[in-house]
């Protein structure tokens, strides 16, 4: 199922800011990166792709499913993360985890420990459940933000410029989470560093001051910088 994005327009400040112009993009299962510096649109576009914002102008179709007519929806089969997990610092990951299985709809006391449990291992966040989101490094709260990004099974997962402030040790060890994530579903990944397109997305498009300047493989794309 691909996500079809056509004629995207929205303006902050009366029209004074055209933060997406006119944007179109037809982006296939798999990685796809949106590069751009800051203040490009990205937010913006992600936003709105995660039914958190309407734009002025211009439709979304993930498949056949017209998104913006059917937010609730897509919502449940959407994973949203955002720049920052950065709320809750007194939540064990565990708990918190399993409160958000609940806004998910998995009311469900088994099968929610379950799905809990095998995020918190494929996060890597097994051995730190018990502990408080408040004292897990950058890496730890962007990888718990997939575990609650994953709940659900989204076959959409949108995910706002996951690397900015990660050592490279952990940053290497984020994207190979990512990139597991790619096979059976659209994710689109967000960034201004251009290696995290070239080392993990398949196809990719690069934005500035609200416009896209091409859409390419990442090596193609690359060159013509
Ligand atoms: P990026 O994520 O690429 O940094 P954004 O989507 O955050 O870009 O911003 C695009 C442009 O829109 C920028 O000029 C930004 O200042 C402006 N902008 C973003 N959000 C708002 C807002 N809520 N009100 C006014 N201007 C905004
Ligand atoms: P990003 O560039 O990743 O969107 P920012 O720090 O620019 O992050 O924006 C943080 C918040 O401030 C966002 O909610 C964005 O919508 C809002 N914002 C950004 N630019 C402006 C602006 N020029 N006027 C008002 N709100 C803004």
């Amino acid at each position: 199922m691909s996500l079809s994005i056509r004629n995207v327009t929205k303006t902050y400040a009366n029209g004074a800011v055209r933060a997406l112009d006119n944007v179109s993009l037809h982006i296939p299962p798999g990685m796809y990166g949106l590069l751009g510096p800051n203040g490009a649109g990205k937010s913006t576009l992600m936003r709105t792709l995660a039914t958190l914002q309407e734009p002025d102008e211009g439709s979304i179709y993930l498949g056949e499913l017209d998104v913006l007519g059917h937010k609730e929806q897509v919502r449940q089969t959407l994973g949203y993360l955002p720049q920052e997990f950065g709320l809750y610092p007194k939540a064990k990951a565990e708990d918190l985890l399993d409160y958000f299985a609940v806004l998910k709809g998995i009311t469900n006391r088994a099968s929610r420990k379950e799905v809990v449990e095998a995020l918190l291992k494929q996060t890597n966040l097994w051995q730190v459940r018990r502990q408080k989101l408040g004292g897990f490094s950058g890496g730890m709260k962007q990888r718990f933000g997939v575990a609650v990004a994953l709940l659900g099974n989204p076959k959409l997962m949108i995910v706002d410029e996951p690397t900015t402030g990660l050592d490279p040790a952990e940053r290497v060890r984020f994207l190979n989470l990512l990139s597991e994530l790619g096979e059976n579903s659209v994710v689109i990944l967000s960034t201004h560093i251009v290696e995290d397109v070239s080392e993990l997305c398949t196809q990719m498009a690069i934005i500035n001051r609200g416009k896209i300047l091409l859409e390419d493989a990442p090596l193609k794309a690359v060159k013509q910088l």
